[in-house]
């Protein structure tokens, strides 16, 4: 194959490289640093590899006056800091793990060569070694002829070899085909399938990482949503992945809807919903389990009515399974409850104002999001959404006229309102400000002393 990458390795990995020659060894950089210096794509982190043990890179490294942080030492693993620059350093090395597909190999042996090194690896495109010195590449696995292709496949023939040791594999071969836009090569991903059960041995933390990367694929190397989010769920999916991860949206699979409204039945269109939204975890979390409940809904009472009050519990119980960040499940969990908001965008104007009001700006604004994706991913279609194109111009006009969205926006306090209505403190106080607000957010003009003095006692009268 003809490429011949140009590499710009910087003067400290040049200088590392050095110091890995003097001691007989030749430094390495391998893995998505070379995969992305071939494709033209952006490089995110630079993991570099050779012969020499832990212990040696971190004697060296101490010499050289290196900062080291010792990443993983059983696993051959070192991290060096060079200016402002991070380097992993894991030692050539074959690993074996135990029956199951747990992520940690139980027993590693370090190795001599770098064609050892290789097949322990997941794919070939991330097998390819480039020397730091020379800039030769190093491929035993037909790494460059699947870049060419765009392809993933494992390094090893057998993909079972591979797929089986380490569940996780599963998830990041889904993960690269979405990220850089590749096919899986056939026989790999029928591997996948079969060894799609062995994710339930993957800790949640390491499952919700793949699956937000997934979720977030478009905006790695830019390749468009339809073609890296859409698909990417599509083929954790097909692997069979969302059965063994997310049950609860498995449930969801071959559930028609209205086709009057709906092209594609729940979990289809769960998943155009999120391709579609705006590239925001939070939003894109809310779209994929948006309708979760639909199913759920249709065995107990025959229809989908209530799937957001529902879904909001399914939403929310399901991410923190997963081990999401308390701020992420509780926005999801929000958005999946209030989608349904205003359906036929014909609230009036009023009620529009008190709920934004209430909802503050940041989620009304997400909430005309996942509105516009929600109808987006109904069709597949980028359609304006009359909703959403209506609330986000009151959302502004409240904002032009200053409208308080909370307390602390208020032009009065909780001892203002106990001072004018003769009242000690006690949760009134607190229900009159909210009353105050509500009232603020229709008539943002009244939002000053003298006035909230006058409204709160006529609230409190
Ligand atoms: P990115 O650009 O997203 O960082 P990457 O290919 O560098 O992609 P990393 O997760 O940084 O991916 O891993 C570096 C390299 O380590 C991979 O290219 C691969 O060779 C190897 N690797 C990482 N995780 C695994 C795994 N679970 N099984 C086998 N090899 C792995
Ligand atoms: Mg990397």
């Amino acid at each position: 194959m003809n490429i011949t990458p140009k590499f710009d390795f910087n003067n400290d990995l040049i200088r590392l490289a050095e110091l890995f020659r003097e001691r007989g060894a030749t430094l390495f950089v391998v893995g998505g640093h070379v995969r992305n210096t071939i494709l033209g794509k952006r490089i995110s982190d630079t993991d570099i590899t050779s012969r020499l043990r832990p212990d040696e890179v971190l004697e060296l490294c101490e010499r050289a006056g290196f900062k080291t942080v010792p990443k993983g030492i059983a696993f051959g693993m070192v991290e060096i800091h060079i200016g402002d620059g991070a380097y992993e350093h894991t030692t050539f090395r074959s690993d074996t793990y135990s029956e199951g597909g747990a992520h940690r190999p139980v027993g590693i042996a370090f190795a001599e060569s770098l064609e050892e090194d290789a097949f322990r690896r997941d794919f070939t495109v991330n097998a390819i070694y480039a020397d730091v010195l020379t800039g030769r590449i190093h491929d035993p696995t037909g790494g460059l002829a699947d870049i060419e292709q765009r392809l993933m496949r494992t390094t090893s023939k057998d993909p079972e070899d591979i797929l089986s040791d380490d569940g996780l594999r599963i998830m990041r071969l889904c993960r690269f085909a979405a990220e850089l836009g590749f096919d899986i090569e056939e026989k790999t991903f029928a591997a996948a399938k079969k060894c799609a059960p062995l994710l339930a041995d993957i800790s949640a933390e390491r499952v919700r990482d793949e699956l937000k990367k997934i979720l977030m694929a478009d905006v790695k190397y830019g390749v468009p949503a339809l073609d890296s989010v859409l698909r990417g769920l599509k083929l954790l999916d097909a692997a069979g992945v969302i059965d063994v991860c997310l049950p609860e949206l498995a449930r969801c699979r071959g559930i028609e809807q209205n086709p009057k409204f709906h092209r594609y039945n729940v979990l289809e269109h769960m998943f155009y919903t999120a391709a579609m939204s705006k590239p925001d975890l939070k939003l894109r979390l809310g779209c994929v389990f948006h309708d979760v409940a639909k199913p759920v809904q249709l065995e107990r009472q025959g229809n989908m009515h209530g799937h957001d009050v529902e879904g909001e519990l399914i939403a929310r119980e399901t991410l923190k399974r997963l081990r999401f960040d308390n701020s992420t499940v509780e926005e999801a969990a929000w958005l999946v409850r209030h989608h349904m908001f205003d359906l036929d965008g014909r609230a009036k104007e009023k009620t529009l104002k008190r709920r934004f009001g209430r909802w503050g700006v940041e989620r009304t604004k997400a909430l005309c999001d996942i509105r516009e994706a929600d109808f987006r991913g109904s069709v597949g279609e980028y359609i304006e959404v009359k909703s959403a194109v209506r609330w986000r111009r009151v959302l502004d006009e409240m904002i032009k006229d200053s409208t308080p969205f909370s307390a602390s926006e208020l032009a009065c306090t909780g001892a203002d309102i106990m001072n004018w209505l003769g009242i000690p403190p006690s949760p009134r106080v607190g229900e009159i400000k909210t009353a105050l607000l509500e009232h603020c957010a229709v008539h943002p003009k009244d939002n000053t002393p003298e006035r909230l003095m006058r409204i709160a006692r006529d609230i409190a009268r």
